[in-house]
């Protein structure tokens, strides 16, 4: 099948949920990215800066470039000028130089906190507690030019699929509750909008459970060698 029908099997999957597909497309080819935007996909997932920034100057300046993968303080700045959604803030030290790129630039850069929701050792991300004190800190009070719009979180990688449903449903929860109890913090820079969960092996149990935006590759483009 060619990446559009893929495309297509996939958007008609989400068709009775509220998940919007991002196409992620770290490894791919420049001419992988030219069908995948030519089947009418605007939204591309990178987890790489510099494969992202390469990839951003040969293509349509109306791709909405979202950063997935784990992102180091010192490459912020590469990113900042044009990244439409950071999904993987795991850090206040993150936070504040993204709202210190955002400044320079006098733009307002839209970020999702990162959630640790898995059973494994090696994923990165934000337990509750950590989330409650950044957000309840006078500094973050401070932030002009970062906007929080959600969350984001990955399962683990299990054939367990009462655990995946588990471990989403938490995401959701903490998702629900962020956006009933807005007190103790700020609300200023801060809309719970958007849930980012689901991959190619569970984007479909995520969007049943609340999923705003999965993160698909794989599933559109083929195993990454
Ligand atoms: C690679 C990646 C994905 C997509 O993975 P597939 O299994 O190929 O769909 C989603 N989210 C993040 C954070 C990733 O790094």
């Amino acid at each position: 099948m060619s990446i559009a029908q893929h495309i297509s099997t996939i958007l008609s999957q989400l068709k009775s949920s509220s998940a919007k597909l991002i196409a992620v497309t770290k490894t791919r080819s420049i001419e992988e990215l030219k069908s995948t935007y030519e089947a009418g996909i605007l939204d591309f997932g990178e987890n790489r800066v510099q494969e992202m920034v390469e990839k951003q100057s040969q293509l349509p300046p109306d791709i909405r470039w979202h950063q997935i993968g784990h992102l180091q303080t010192n490459k912020v700045k590469y990113i900042a000028p044009f990244v439409h959604l950071i999904h993987s803030v795991d850090s206040f030290k993150l936070l504040k130089e993204i709202n210190a790129q955002g400044k320079k630039l006098g733009r307002i850069i839209p970020c999702l906190f990162q959630m640790y929701i898995a059973q494994e050792e090696s994923k990165f991300g934000l337990d509750q507690n950590e989330l409650l004190s950044i957000l309840s800190s006078p500094e973050f009070a401070e932030l002009q030019h970062i906007k929080i719009i959600g969350l984001m979180g990955m399962a683990s990688f299990t054939e367990n699929e009462a655990q995946i449903v588990a471990e989403f449903s938490s995401l959701h929860d903490i998702f629900i509750e962020l956006q009933t109890n807005k007190t103790g913090y700020s609300t200023g820079l801060v809309e719970w909008k958007e849930l980012s969960m689901g991959m190619s092996g569970d984007f479909l149990i995520a969007a049943k459970l609340g999923s705003t935006m999965v993160r698909v590759g794989s599933a559109i483009y083929g195993a990454r060698s």
